[in-house]
């Protein structure tokens, strides 16, 4: 329920707003800009609290609560990675795309996060893909 009105509601009032203002108003009126202005704002405040719930504590459920405190490095693997390629002529445009396979670098990380609020500790396993 907490997540419906602080996440969810957000967006769809913003996007209910925005499909109003360019359906009903004509672009010259004041109240079309304030509309859009008001989605647009709305729409940021739903995009603030979705990255909050993100880092809720599983234990005490506090919002925008966990952080990173330790990010241990533990293998790197050898791999490769695709990659599309555009080839464009004189004029800059796009006349073939391809996809080639360039060596990279998996990297496998620990990473330990603790809730700024009741001290929990979750820890998870991340691989990140580099390009060498
Ligand atoms: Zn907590």
């Amino acid at each position: 329920m907490k997540t419906f009105i602080r996440v969810v509601l957000p967006f769809l009032i913003s996007i209910r707003l925005f499909f109003y203002a360019i359906i009903k108003l004509n672009k010259q009126e004041l109240s079309y800009w304030i509309m859009m202005l008001s989605a647009i704002i709305i729409f940021i405040i739903g995009l603030v609290q979705y990255s909050r719930r993100s880092k809720k504590c599983k234990k005490c459920g506090q919002w925008n609560a966990m952080h990173v405190v330790e990010k241990e490095l533990v293998k790197e693997t050898p791999t490769h990675k695709i990659k599309t390629l555009k080839d464009t002529n004189k004029e800059g445009k796009v006349i073939r795309t391809r996809e080639v396979t360039v060596p990279a670098t998996k990297y496998t990380y620990h990473i330990y996060e603790q809730c700024s609020f009741c001290s929990e500790i979750k820890d998870y396993i991340t691989d990140e893909t580099v390009e060498n």
